[in-house]
């Protein structure tokens, strides 16, 4: 048994809240009672889609994380990411359709919570990730 089996985990989902409208992101209340709420962004930047998937793995991000800012490219205007749609899909998963077109990403429970941005959730994955000797990239927290 390790820290980072998550099978153990409730990746079923007692209560959801999209708050659309609010534009503040997604409040999930699991059936063990954690809780995990994502900003749309964080949403966004987390398209389980395998276009997406593609783009992370060859930057190196982890999901929810940002597009890394290239060096001397002027920074686009990206407006804030906002679902015009959000749907259930079975009892398994959410879709959402993003206010910039993309609409290809279904969100299982079971990766959200994986996900879970929570710190006690990070942390737990972090462990994990040096525990199976992956180097913790953080990109900060270096001096410089
Ligand atoms: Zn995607
Ligand atoms: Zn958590």
């Amino acid at each position: 048994m390790s820290v980072c089996d998550t099978r153990g985990m409730s990746a079923d989902p007692k209560s959801v809240k999209v708050h659309k409208t609010e534009g503040t992101g997604m409040e999930i209340e699991w059936k063990d009672g954690h809780r995990s709420a994502y900003t749309f962004p964080w949403l966004r930047d987390a398209c389980p889609c395998a276009l997406c998937i593609e783009e992370r793995e060859k930057e190196g991000r982890k999901p929810g994380d940002p597009l890394k800012a290239i060096a001397g490219a002027l920074p686009m205007f990206k407006a804030l990411a906002r679902p015009t749609e959000a749907e259930a899909v079975g009892k398994y998963a959410i879709r959402f359709t993003w206010n910039d077109g993309h609409q290809h990403g279904i969100y299982s429970w079971e990766y959200l919570r994986e996900n879970c941005t929570c710190p006690e959730c990070k942390m737990k994955r972090d462990a994990a990730a040096v525990a199976q000797g992956e180097a913790v990239d953080e990109g900060e927290g270096k001096p410089n």
